[in-house]
């Protein structure tokens, strides 16, 4: 450890949920006095990225970007501050976007940046390496691979199946359509991103952010050699329940935790991440104060079950979960050999 009181942490995170918790842990390392640049790795989901009206979009990191850079529409909770939609009215009248899918005229400059640099040959990683020039994050962003994976839902309507991408899914029917099941084609060839089997390898603590457990850390944990990078770390690994009191917090995550098999409870979602020691992922777990009846059951099945305010309402709540979680860390260690399989 390079800062007695600052571990090196890593973070798994999808969009939203995401970058509300690496905020909250940047801010707690800054607390801790630590330079959270040299000892914060985010690796991002890139499951739900797309080719949109021929640009090239990556919501997860363009959320958390915007979130650390501080130019994120925090009202809204998505996209860019002062956003304007000109470009995306006219794109409408052409008829050549998805209606029900807003572009920002800022955030269609980052698009089109993104894809120029793209078709010059530069990887997702050095992209984000580029945004990241322009705008100090107090981090450093890693996409999960520089492969392109998309998430692909299929519904099943009457006795057919029909298959779509993630986000029209997601934005155009609100996830109403029941979905059969998710697929992530591409992953299987996928390799990850520079740097991202190291930075796990390498941390003190890795953190699971409450980001949806099916569609944003389920294509991480599915790019293959993340999974057993996690396995094999000495760095502890506390998750954080995106489920309260039986409910998700925002967004619609009980609905892809139906469709594949997992119950809209933290202890549901805490025994699909695994314990440790059965080759599962977590040695600790962070549940609500309104979960804490969950509590036993969960420590039972080998996790450590850490009862803390889960919501994040602001800078100061997030940074205290994230601190909740960086001492849960500390204290429940992966057992000697458990680490290693
Ligand atoms: P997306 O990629 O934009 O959909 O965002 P994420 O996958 O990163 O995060 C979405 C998840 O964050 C939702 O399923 C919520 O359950 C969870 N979430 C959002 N806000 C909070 C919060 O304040 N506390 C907790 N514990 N979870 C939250
Ligand atoms: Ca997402």
């Amino acid at each position: 450890m390079s800062d007695s009181r600052a571990p090196r942490i890593v973070v798994l995170a999808g969009g939203v949920g995401g970058s509300n918790f690496a905020l909250g842990v940047r801010e707690a390392l800054r607390r801790r006095g630590a330079d959270a640049a040299s000892h914060l790795t985010i690796i991002a989901n890139t499951g739900d990225d797309l080719w949109l009206t021929g640009v090239r979009l990556q919501p997860d990191v363009d959320s958390l970007v915007y979130a650390l850079a501080g130019v994120n529409d925090a009202q809204r909770g998505w996209g860019r501050a002062g956003e304007s939609e000109r470009v995306s009215a006219e794109l409408t009248q052409w008829g050549a976007s998805w209606p029900w899918f807003t572009l920002g005229d800022l955030d269609l400059g980052l698009h089109l940046a993104r894809t120029g640099w793209l078709r010059d040959g530069a990887t997702a990683s050095e992209v984000i390496g580029r945004m990241a020039q322009r705008w100090p994050l107090g981090a450093r962003i890693l996409p999960m691979t520089d492969a392109e994976v998309d998430t692909i839902v299929t519904v099943r309507e009457g006795t057919a199946e029909r298959s779509m991408h993630f986000q029209e899914w997601w934005t155009r029917h609100r996830a109403a359509l029941t979905p059969v099941r998710f697929d992530n084609p591409g992953v299987a060839a996928a390799s990850p991103a520079p740097g991202v089997i190291e930075s796990i390898a390498d941390a003190d603590l890795v953190l699971l952010a409450p980001s949806n457990p099916v569609v944003s850390i389920g294509p991480i944990l599915a790019v293959p050699g993340i999974r057993d990078a996690l396995r094999d770390t000495p760095a502890s690994i506390v998750g954080t329940s995106p489920i309260i009191a039986g409910s998700v917090v925002r967004g619609m995550a009980d609905v892809c935790l139906a469709a594949i098999g997992v119950d809209s409870s933290a202890a549901a979602v805490a025994a699909h991440y695994g314990a440790r020691a059965d080759g599962g992922l977590l040695d600790a777990w962070l549940i609500a104060e309104e979960d804490s009846v969950l509590s036993a059951n969960i420590d039972a099945s080998g996790i450590a079950a850490v009862v803390r305010p889960l919501w994040m309402r602001d800078l100061d709540t997030s940074a205290a979960l994230a601190e909740d979680a960086m001492r849960a860390g500390e204290v429940h260690r992966p057992r000697r050999g458990q680490a290693a399989r």
